[in-house]
């Protein structure tokens, strides 16, 4: 099999939260942070700081290239500015507890992000609601930083009625486009922080057959938010043909139940076999089945990430023990950005086109009020009635301003989803 050149070794020589910096190596958390929903912020803690690497752009020879116009460097100059800028992601991850979540976390950015963690026990489990927990992590690799934001929902299906666990999942995902669509109408637009929840990975336990009612609840209430990325944890408890069946069984249920997860684009017929090759094994293996661990060992003189058993080590990166490397060439070379911008296209589109249609309604109903108020208490006076009717034409033009922005946003929307099911063959509900 053929595979892109990997992703950057792992500093398989020190412990993962300081393993890449202290290597000198591809990844240094910077700093991270955890804050809950109820505002209560643990401070940063700066681990590694190194200013960042600008690639210099190319200056061109005007001896040699007299034709030359200059904006060859304008790839260049959008890079420089992305670097400077940096990026931001948000990952939600939604699961029961104990399915190796926080494990895989850390795993896949080399951090720590769950050091002060404290587990409910069995009387508090019971209780439990489902809370939101936001940690963030600054990381950098090669001069590009990445503020990394997990959002964790501890609780979620822990208690023995989880009927909310969705509705806080939902409401968190609809908080956070609500704050970006009121920032986009505010004065300051160039600096809004982008936290809306680019991609949930949502964790199935490997011990049942298939998707439970209440995972098929919660994805459907989803799927339309947010790109959802399913993923079976502890994928070690399952042989190589347990794992496949589950599978094609979660995959049938999704069918079954009409539910679209995250879709993956097209690959451009001008990239190279290498990276088609890449692309289709990582459209096969989906859902992807993960064994996680933070533990480095020894085998055969090499050391890698892994879980030791007595019959064993069970070898995270081996593409036949897990698709661990598979997920994480998804979410972070490979899929991130497209995971952003089918969040902006797609999701917050529709959020927007709501809120839209929601404001142009109210206003609707004011006007309708306004017109009933004037029948009945002005008839006569003439000086009222221009009142009114100057409000009123105020109310037209805002409806109509509104309507119009309403119909453009529909049609591209339609547009969008168009597009997506001549790549995909598949559907988005706008
Ligand atoms: P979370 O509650 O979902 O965040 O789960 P944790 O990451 O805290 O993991 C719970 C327990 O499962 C810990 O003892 C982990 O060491 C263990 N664990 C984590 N990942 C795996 C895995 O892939 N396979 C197995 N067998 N155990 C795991």
């Amino acid at each position: 099999m053929k595979h892109q050149p990997p992703p950057p070794p792992l500093p398989l020589s020190q412990p993962p939260s300081l393993g890449a910096a202290a290597a000198g190596g591809v990844a240094s958390v910077i700093s991270s942070s955890n804050n809950n929903n109820n505002s209560s912020s643990s401070g940063i803690e700066a681990v590694k700081c190194r200013p960042p690497i600008y690639p210099k752009p190319k200056t061109p020879s005007f001896d040699k290239d007299r034709d030359y116009i200059g904006f060859a460097t304008l790839p260049e100059q959008v890079h420089r500015k992305s670097v400077k800028r940096g990026f931001e992601f948000t990952l939600m991850v939604v699961g029961e507890s104990g399915l190796g979540k926080s494990t895989l976390i850390n795993s896949l950015f080399l951090g720590d992000l769950y050091k002060n963690r404290q587990m409910p026990n069995v009387e508090e489990r019971i209780e439990k609601t489902t809370k939101v927990e936001k940690k963030t992590m600054d990381i950098e690799e090669r001069g590009v930083r990445l503020r990394l934001t997990v959002v964790d929902t501890p609780g979620f299906g822990d208690a023995i009625n989880c009927e909310d666990s969705w509705r806080v999942c939902t409401q968190y995902i609809d908080e956070q486009f609500r704050q970006y669509f009121t920032d986009e109408s505010g004065l300051n637009r160039r600096n809004i922080q982008d936290n809306r929840v680019h991609c949930c990975l949502y964790f199935v336990p490997p011990w049942g057959h298939s998707l439970r009612q209440m995972d098929l609840d919660l994805i459907r209430r989803l799927h339309r938010k947010v790109n959802i990325v399913l993923v079976i944890g502890k994928a070690d408890c399952l042989n190589k043909q347990e794992v496949r069946k589950l599978k094609e069984r979660i995959l049938q249920d999704l069918e079954d139940n009409h539910i679209q997860l995250y879709q993956f684009p097209e690959c451009d017929s001008d990239e190279d076999d290498d990276f088609k090759q890449q692309d289709r094994e990582l459209k096969a293996s989906i859902p992807f089945a993960v064994v996680g661990s933070n533990t480095i060992l020894e085998v055969a003189g090499k050391k890698v990430r892994g879980r030791q058993y007595p019959w064993g080590v069970v070898n995270v990166e081996d593409p036949e023990h897990s698709d661990f490397i598979k997920l994480r060439t998804f979410l972070i070379s490979t899929h991130m950005q497209d995971l952003k911008d089918t969040t902006q296209d797609v999701h917050y589109e529709n959020f927007r086109a709501q809120c839209i249609s929601q404001i142009s309604q109210h206003a609707l109903r004011e006007r309708g009020k306004l017109k009933r108020d004037s029948i009945s208490s002005t008839n006569g006076f003439d000086a009222a009635i221009t009142e009114t009717d100057r409000l009123l034409l105020q109310k037209d033009e805002e409806i109509r301003r509104m309507q119009d922005m309403l119909t453009q946003m529909q049609e591209k929307l339609k547009q969008t989803h168009l597009m997506e099911m001549k790549k995909n063959d598949s559907v988005i509900d706008v």
